[in-house]
Order: structure tokens, then sequence, then C-alpha cells
């Protein structure tokens, strides 16, 4: 008995240290996430700031700021309140003009989760995004981004509960200390990020724009594009003077720039997508700022990912013509590891695999109208 009570004890005391672990991850101090932040200084008053995974714990976003004559315009607010503050320290270091206009790229929750901050730390702030962005945006509950989160919790606390029963995980392995540490650290991570995406306030876009708009301050032009990227309806930005395209999700590579995009969109509008990037590609560019990554500095990762986009709808097209129908069918007619291998030679193609069996049936999806089969 004694026994048990003890391991019992032990067990509440150690996964309060394991909670405070976490906590403390989530609840990170301002000065904490602006020493965590990545800023590159692409020259003329531009800035990127890199907000790494370990900080945003959904993703890792790219936030430009462009500081002009007597103003400041910023591309994407963050994916969390902190990281939004810690860009804002970053540019009242910089400068102490104010951000006048901040430009949401798309709906996804990482691009404009900052919104409340920017807009409550600069007055009379106009915040832009397309018509069809903002559409998406009021539409969206706070709770329809962390739902996937929610359901996928409520699926792995069955199973840890199981395997703390059974001693096993669903796989038959034992359950040792440290797995059930780490399950048990990540359901709490979950569950603090879930609650503060609960508690965000949610800003929505005050200027709106269908196709294009462009805008000055003082000699700079922005000039903005609404084009088809992982979201439908994404804004680009582009300054003619400087060369310089912004583009959010509508490029991405991962985190440390080796590889090939981590990941497609929610729709199946994969042509689309890749004629926004061959559009891009006719513009005259001397850096390229991802939504993730580090800044490009040439156009070598923007034409592989043609490449890429373009010889995976060409095979897929060219299954369903030689009458090939199921799904797994059409996947496995694609290969494009060639071009996989040529983003980062030598690396492991699995999640790249992964990532192309995704794009085949988002281009099947879209060569059919939509009526995939399985089989
Ligand atoms: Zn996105």
């Amino acid at each position: 008995m004694a026994w048990k009570t003890t391991r019992r004890l032990m067990a509440a005391l150690y996964l309060a240290a394991a909670r405070h672990a976490v906590a403390d991850a989530i609840e990170t101090s301002v000065p904490r996430a602006q020493a965590m932040l990545i800023k590159e200084d692409l020259g003329d008053g531009i800035f990127v700031f890199r907000a790494p995974e370990a900080l945003d714990v959904w993703t890792s976003t790219n936030t430009v700021v462009v500081i002009n004559d007597e103003d400041v315009v910023v591309f994407d607010s963050c994916t969390r309140a902190v990281t939004a503050k810690a860009v804002i320290a970053e540019i009242r270091k910089l400068t102490p003009k104010p951000v006048r206009a901040l430009i949401n790229s798309h709906w996804h929750q990482d691009h404009w989760s900052g919104n409340d901050e920017f807009a409550k730390a600069f007055p009379g702030l106009r915040i832009i995004s397309s018509e069809q962005t903002r559409d998406y945006m009021k539409r969206m509950a706070p709770r329809f981004f962390v739902r996937g989160l929610e359901i996928q919790d409520q699926k792995d606390r069955e199973e840890l509960a199981a395997a703390i029963k059974t001693g096993k995980l669903a796989d038959g392995k034992p359950l040792t200390p440290e797995i059930r540490k780490s399950k048990e650290e990540d359901l709490a991570l979950r569950d603090a990020f879930v609650a503060e995406v609960l508690a965000l306030p949610r800003v929505l876009p005050n200027v709106v724009y269908r196709d294009e708009m462009s805008f000055w301050s003082g000699q700079r032009e922005f000039r903005l594009m609404s084009v088809t990227g992982d979201a439908t309806g994404s804004t680009v930005l582009y300054l003619p003077g400087q060369k310089v395209l912004v583009t959010g999700d509508v490029l991405v590579s991962p985190e440390d720039g080796n590889g090939p995009p981590p990941w497609t969109t929610n729709s199946y509008s994969v042509t689309p997508w890749l004629e926004t990037l061959q559009r891009l590609n006719a513009l005259d560019l001397a850096a390229i700022v991802p939504g993730q990554g580090p800044t490009m500095k040439d156009k070598a990762y923007l034409r592989r990912t043609i490449e890429l986009f373009a010889a995976v709808i060409d095979q897929v097209h060219a299954a369903l013509e030689r009458g090939v129908i199921g799904l797994e069918q059409v996947q496995a007619a694609v290969n494009v590891d060639q071009i996989g291998r040529a983003y980062a030679p030598g690396a492991s193609l699995d999640g790249f695999h992964q990532w192309v069996a995704t794009f085949s049936k988002k281009a099947m999806q879209e060569s059919l109208d939509g009526a995939v089969r399985d089989k």
C-alpha cells in the first residue's frame, strides 16, 4: 500500500514537473521570444523575422518588416501573441516610426494571429488582405483552428490511458517511463496551445482588395497580388524598387531551407498554384522571402518547385489518360524522386514521398472534378 501510494505520489509530482516545463514553453516571455527570433537584414530598411517552430509550436513562420521614410509596413503577424510582441519589440529597437499597414497573406492561423497585438500597439493600423481571405477569416470561429488538435488530443489521451493500464502501447511494445513522459509532455503542450488559441482575440483586416492593389510610402511602391498558394486568395507582396518578393505560403521551404516543400494545400487547386509560381518566376527578383525558411537570393528553389509541381500534375494526367482509375495506382505511377533529390542531395525522401502522394491526390481530384476513386 505504502509503495503504491509513494508511486502514485511520485507520478503526480513527476506529471506536475512535466506540466511546469511545458507551461514554461508555452508561456514564453517576450525577451525570450526575441532571443529566439532569427533576424535577416535584406538592406533598404527591409528585415525578416523568422520564428522557429520551438517558439511558434504550430509551425515556423516569417514576418517581414519594411521601414519607410515615415512609417513601417509589416507582412504577416505570426502564430502566437508572444511572437507578435517580440517582433513589435524588435521593430521598436529598429525605429521610432509607427507601423501603419499590416498585410495578412492568407487565412492560416500562423499568418494573422498577432493582428490584435499589432492593432493595440499601433492605433489606426490598416490591416490589409484580399477580400477572399477576409471572408474566410470571418467565418472561422477560434475553435476552427484547434478542432483537429482537440480530436487528436482525445484519441491520444485514450490510447495513453489504455497503455498505462496494460503497460503496453497499441503496437504491443512496452510503455517505458521515457515514452510515457514524452507523451504526457506532448499532451500538456497541446492543451496549453489550444487554450492559448481559444483565448486569442481575432482581429480582421479592415482594408480588402481584389486581384491587385498598389500603395506607396514615400518613394517605395508596395504591389499586392491575390493569387492561389497553399490557400485560395493568398496575397503576395512585390517591392518593384527593391526587387523583393514576399510570398507567404505560396512558396515554402523547410525551416532550415534544406529540402523540398514541407506541405501542400487544403484545396485541390494545384494548377492555379503552379500558374502562380510561374507568374512569380517572370518577375525581376533579387530576393524571395518564403512563408517559411530562409530568404532566397536566386530563383533556384522557385524554379525547382515549378518543375516539381508540373511533373506531378503531368504524370497524374498521363496515368489517368492511360486508363488508370484508382488513387493508389495513380500515386504509384508518379515518380519525381530525381527532382526531390535535387533539393537536398543525400537527404531521406521519406517525408517527400508522403508529400508527393498527397499532392498527386490533389492533382487527381482537380483532374476529375473531385470524383476520385480509391480503387
Ligand atoms: Zn499556409
